[in-house]
């Protein structure tokens, strides 16, 4: 019953519960959806949810399985659906000792790991000119993915002064972090294959609790992530690994194709079923996918095929400059909303955060509600950042980052030299910051003015860590707030920034109350290391709402696995998608067009792209040459309608100011006529008469712009079906197959 969703070929992936298989196929072919129905039907059949591992890319990508899965079976306690690090985490909370760590370690993201890196250069006297922070965790970051020490750095790259100097700092940096009882997102993962290859008993528990494994993008796992699933499966095989090689978007950070590509290396007795139905997008969308991504080379060969309409044709837009593009979007967005739309249905996705801030503006001018995504907001705010830092000295009394975050914040009147002087004593007494000064006879060596602050803060946190099996965790968050200073320090300055600040700080509070909400829902007591965890280990896609009644703005690495009836693909420039840094390595290149093939194939019915011939990016303004792309992309479905295709008027202005631009470069072969509004939106609202609102029948007499006429022998709430006439049966959706009645 519960696979009667599925399709032949779905099912029989579904079913293939024993030994080890691959779903290699593309976008929207239901790898997911069979990945879910599997896993459910497993349960079904009388396996422990407690027995099934399912490995994802995001926490939102993990929760929705887990509720489409529940939505089959019903409650599932005791499932590991989560991502990777999600996984890693929950197996080094259980063995940190075999870690090397101590209870409650905490996780350092990216802007603690640089406030440590920081520290480090000025401790080891490194010029951060010279050697860059952002380069520095790059490498470090490098090397942990290719599971190499500070050691085997040097002696894998050689040891030149530059060398030296790196793995000084790696060195030190590692030392800091066990210091401080704290890992980076690389540790995670590292430490946990280090404990699960190291201790056979612990591999061992894993191993036969796990009876079925699953890992939905398995073409952007890393080599770590790669041996830990290997380690995990090792002994019965039943692992099943879901991906598309032409949607592998993370080799920049370590995501290894070939995982996928050598899978039947791997594992001799695989089975490998391709799927090639596609269920998301309309046919000329599916074929401009393939138009761009058919260029790259040393790919699966795959194919895709859809029953759905060849539906509207891509609309290609060059605008004049980047404000031009952004305004041009949000009309659009306007246009095409009418009446069967909410503003959920639209998706703008571009290849770089910088270039959010311009459709932020022109949304808000028109007043459309969006949503945007991107790693800047929520966590990465200081005021949201220093409570959490609080919270973090609570569980965690070594965490120095975390303590040097907040000694001062608000003023307590600790100066440069006072934290020198105790970062020496707390050294010599081979204690954390936290730990040193609670000693009184340390108290008392700082100045004195700032004695009885510091006491008040040390008695807090103790106080807060003492009782934190009776309170709640928003009571925490309160004590903390109020009882550090932190709200009276705000609310004193009186200004509307701090006015903004206070804001984030309550409505941060409504966050944790969800989150207690949330766990208590399903019986569970919501503990703060928990709470810290989910704040340390959220995805930017995490923060999206689906149904939220709003524009989705967000960059499309993070788009993967999600999908939407229109999307915006602005900025397709060459230089910005693809980068600048991609355009010289055919390599590079080839995931930019991996990127553009996923950012496409997120579209179900309409997709859009556009570009400028001038942009403004990080401060400097350029005129752009039209992405290579677009070049590539096949003209034949691209809508040349005339008033949609926009020439920018300055086709003439630009060449007499003697600058040579893409608009000359004659990618656009369609005449075309200059945008006109007006035309447009009367085009536009004659579309939206055009769908829907015809009310269809059973037993209607329809024509259809390509298979000719037919019968209308069903209708539902989002399909017609009909039985043409030439063509046989066909299901069509409602609103945007070509019919009308005759
Ligand atoms: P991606 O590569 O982007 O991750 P995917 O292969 O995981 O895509 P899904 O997200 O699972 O694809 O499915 C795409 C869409 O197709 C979803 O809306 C899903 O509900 C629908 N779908 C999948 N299988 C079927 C089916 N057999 N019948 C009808 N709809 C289906
Ligand atoms: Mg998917």
């Amino acid at each position: 019953m519960i696979l009667d969703h599925l399709n032949d070929k779905q099912r029989e992936a579904a079913l293939h519960t024993e030994g080890p298989l691959l779903i290699l196929a593309g976008a929207g072919s239901g790898k997911t959806a069979t990945m879910t129905h599997r896993i459910a039907y497993l349960i079904e059949q009388g396996m422990s949810p407690y027995k099934i591992l399912a490995v994802t890319f995001t926490n939102k990508a993990a929760e929705e399985m887990r509720h489409r899965v529940e939505k089959l079976v019903g409650y599932c306690p005791g499932m590991w659906i989560l991502t990777f690090h999600s996984m890693s985490l929950r197996i080094l909370r259980e063995h940190y000792e075999a870690a090397g760590y101590e209870k409650n370690f905490v996780v350092y993201d990216t802007v603690d790991q640089k406030a440590l890196l920081k520290n480090i250069l000025k401790e080891l006297n490194v010029d951060s000119k010279e050697y860059p922070i952002n380069y520095l965790a790059a490498i470090i970051s490098k090397e942990k993915e290719a599971d190499r020490g500070p050691e085997e750095y040097l002696e894998l790259e050689g040891d030149t002064f530059k060398n030296k100097v790196i793995y000084r700092v790696y060195k030190e940096y590692q030392k800091q972090l066990k210091k401080n009882n704290a890992m980076d997102f690389d540790d995670l993962l590292l430490n946990a294959l280090h404990v699960l290859r190291d201790n056979k008993e612990i591999l061992g528990e894993y191993q036969r609790r796990f009876s079925y494994i699953m890992v939905d993008e398995y073409q952007d796992t890393n080599h770590i992530q790669y041996q830990i699933i290997r380690l995990l499966a090792a002994s019965h095989q039943n692992l099943c690994v879901v991906g598309d090689d032409d949607q592998c978007i993370y080799q920049w950070r370590g995501a290894d194709i070939r995982n996928i590509l050598d899978f039947e290396k791997d594992f001799p007795e695989a089975k490998v079923i391709k799927l090639e139905q596609n269920y998301r997008s309309c046919g000329n969308i599916l074929a401009a996918a393939h138009s761009v991504i058919r260029n790259n080379r040393g790919r699966k060969s795959k194919k895709l095929w859809t029953e759905a309409e060849e539906g509207h044709k891509i609309v290609y837009s060059r605008l004049d400059n980047d404000k031009e593009e952004a305004y041009y979007v949000a009309r659009e967005i306007q246009l095409l909303k009418g009446p069967h739309r909410d503003y959920d249905d639209f998706a703008i996705l571009y290849r770089t955060n910088a270039q959010s801030r311009l459709f932020e503006d022109s949304l808000r001018r028109q007043r459309i509600p969006y949503q945007i995504l991107s790693g800047f907001s929520f966590y990465e705010r200081k005021e949201t950042k220093d409570m959490i830092s609080y919270m973090r000295l609570v569980v965690n009394s070594k965490d120095d980052m975390a303590f040097l975050r907040i000694i001062n914040e608000p003023k307590r009147g600790i100066g440069a030299k006072t934290l020198e002087k105790l970062q020496a004593i707390a050294m010599v007494r081979g204690e954390s910051l936290l730990e040193a000064i609670s000693d009184e006879e340390v108290l008392l060596s700082l100045p004195s003015k700032a004695q009885a602050a510091v006491r008040e803060l040390v008695s807090i946190i103790n106080m807060c860590r003492d009782e934190r099996e009776n309170l709640r965790i928003s009571d925490i968050y309160d004590n903390l707030l109020v009882r550090t200073g932190y709200m009276r320090a705000l609310e004193e300055q009186n200004t509307v920034e701090a006015e903004g600040r206070i804001e984030n700080l309550l409505d941060f509070k409504s966050f944790i109350y969800d989150f207690e909400k949330e766990k208590q829902e399903s019986g569970e007591k919501a503990t703060l290391e928990e709470f810290l965890e989910k704040v340390a280990t959220d995805g930017d896609a995490d923060k999206f709402e689906s149904e939220s009644g709003k524009v989705t703005l967000m960059t499309l690495h993070s788009a993967k696995g999600l999908e939407f009836p229109v999307v915006f693909m602005p900025g397709m420039e060459d230089g910005l998608f693809p980068s600048h840094r991609s355009i010289d390595s055919e390599e590079k290149l080839e995931e930019e067009r991996r990127l553009c093939y996923v950012g496409m194939t997120r579209a179900k019915e309409r997709l859009f792209l556009t570009s400028a011939s001038f942009r403004v990016l990080y401060g400097q303004g350029e005129y752009a040459r039209e992405s290579q792309f677009l070049r590539e992309l096949d003209k034949k479905l691209l809508d040349s309608d005339g008033d949609t295709v926009y020439e920018p008027q300055s086709r003439k202005t630009h060449s007499s100011l003697g600058v040579s631009t893409g608009s000359l470069d004659g990618f656009a072969e369609t005449p075309i006529k200059p945008y006109d509004p007006l035309a447009r939106a009367k085009k536009a609202v004659k579309e939206h008469s055009a769908q829907g609102d015809i009310a269809f029948d059973v037993g209607d007499k329809v024509a259809h712009s390509k298979f000719g006429a037919g019968l209308v022998i069903d209708v539902d709430e989002k399909t017609i079906t009909v039985i043409f006439d030439s063509e046989g049966r066909k299901k069509m959706a409602k609103g945007i197959a070509p019919l009308t009645k005759i």
